[in-house]
């Protein structure tokens, strides 16, 4: 084990420097991300020390910022692309073909056009196809590089259904189908090099006899690939990500060790290499959200506290029920080294933290004892740094948050706020006559 190992299992918001933030949110503004490069580097060495022979790619769905690319690529892992969008981040991150995983679900035409043509200058980069439609629309483009089989294992894990896929008929060929569609593919052709499977998100210590499941019935199917396709057989089995992180913070940290152990354990005597992809787990605590009080209200049952990030902010909680500690930091900044009876202490009063959006699913937390909140205040929402950003959206004509990277002792606005400018941007007023298209057009 490297030192590097030893850093800790999780960050918590309480962690964080509360008078740093809120310096940041002076000058950047609010809302406003703030994501720290050395805790994604550090996320990801816990992994490397805990699966040292696996192949550790990174799913960027959950941050794709490149900052985060370009971190994770230096120190070794590979990149998990969900779309031809993703995949050209990658690229233009400076991933190589070798570090490339794009995983079509239910591919666009434009997706699998443009993943052909990257193919033609980066050979090397890896296609998972999730059903034999897809293996056709490949060979269709005269695609027959390095493919993996997405295998649908018929058991989910994770926090919520929204992120349960590993049962949803969505994703992944039957397992009991793979073995022949591999066969297909290989008199095809392709040069087959792998069988994946993402069962889903927030695997915890209390699921790990659902993942040793899994992870055999991948293990029981690798051997079985092995024997049908023949030649050097699979290169890497993938058992996917939805390595979780505590939320709440009373919750305990993954115990990485006995997930590789029983990873390990499960997947039995295997030539290929293991191949993990984790997203959230290297960059959920690495980031916060900060976002500032513009209203306090005091309604009938609850204190509204009116914030200037919403659902378009960070959609986790209004579409998963997703639970955020929240901080007011403000607070913990006025009553920094002051004694509990001092009367600047602000008493925690049960609130409702919500955005600025037109919808009642626009909050953040309902009736959480926090401290009592003051206009102007600044609270953070912690374990910000996974799918907070990639989900925002501009409903509302709310131009999207800015993202500030700390970087050892630098600190750099990685992405500029939206301007409303930016969401009117791709309006245009040319006409063009109705009807049929012609080829001329
Ligand atoms: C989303 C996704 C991941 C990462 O999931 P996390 O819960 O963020 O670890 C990995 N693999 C695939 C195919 C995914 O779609």
């Amino acid at each position: 084990m490297t030192d590097a190992a030893v850093s800790p299992p999780v960050r918590r918001l309480s962690d964080w420097d509360a008078a740093e933030l809120e310096s940041l949110a002076d000058e950047y503004e609010t809302p406003l991300y703030v994501l720290d490069l050395e805790r994604v580097r550090e996320n990801y060495r816990r992994v490397d020390a805990a699966f040292p022979d696996a192949e550790i790619l990174y799913a960027l769905k959950a941050n794709a910022l490149g900052d985060v690319l370009r971190a994770l690529r230096e120190e070794g892992a590979g990149l998990e692309c969900a779309s031809a969008g993703e995949a050209q981040r990658a690229l233009e991150a400076g991933a190589t073909g070798a570090d490339v995983h794009y995983t079509a679900v239910n591919p666009p035409a434009r997706d699998l056009d443009w993943v052909v043509d990257a193919w033609a200058d980066h050979p090397e980069l890896t296609v998972t196809a999730g059903s034999e439609d897809t293996i056709s629309r490949l060979a269709d483009r005269g695609y027959d590089g390095r493919l993996c089989l997405r295998v649908n294992p018929g058991i989910g894990a994770g926090h919520h259904a929204k992120v349960r896929t590993g049962a949803a008929a969505k994703f992944g060929v039957p397992a009991e189908r793979a073995v022949d569609v591999l066969e297909d593919a290989t008199e095809r052709d392709f040069d087959v090099v792998g069988i994946h499977a993402h069962v889903g998100s927030g695997v915890s210590s209390d699921q790990l006899a659902a993942h040793r499941e899994f992870v055999a019935r991948m293990g029981d199917l690798a051997r079985r690939v092995d024997a049908a396709i023949g030649g050097d057989g699979l290169e890497f089995v993938d058992v996917g990500g939805g390595f979780g992180v505590p939320y709440h913070e009373d919750e305990e940290p993954l115990d990485l060790e006995s997930v590789a152990e029983a990873t390990r354990e499960a997947i039995g005597e295997i030539d290929a290499r293991l191949a993990v992809e984790p997203g959230r787990y290297f960059v959920a605590d690495a980031g916060v959200l900060l976002t500032g009080v513009n209203t306090v209200k005091r309604a009938r049952e609850t204190t509204v506290t009116g914030v200037d990030a919403g659902m378009t902010t960070l959609l986790r909680p209004a579409m998963y029920d997703a639970y955020h500690p929240i901080r007011n930091l403000t607070a913990d900044v006025d009553t920094d080294g002051v004694d509990s009876s001092d009367a600047a202490v602000r008493e925690p009063i049960p609130q409702t933290v919500a955005g600025p959006i037109c919808e009642s699913g626009d909050v953040f937390c309902s009736d959480r004892d926090l401290p009592a909140s003051e206009r102007g205040d600044v609270l953070a929402i912690g374990n910000a740094g996974a799918y907070g950003y990639e989900m925002a959206s501009q409903y509302n004509s709310r131009p999207r948050p800015a993202s500030v990277v700390l970087d050892g002792d630098a600190v750099f606005l990685s992405r500029r706020r939206e301007t409303v400018d930016d969401v009117t941007r791709l309006e245009r007023e040319t006409r063009t006559k109705r009807g049929p298209r012609t080829d001329d057009r």
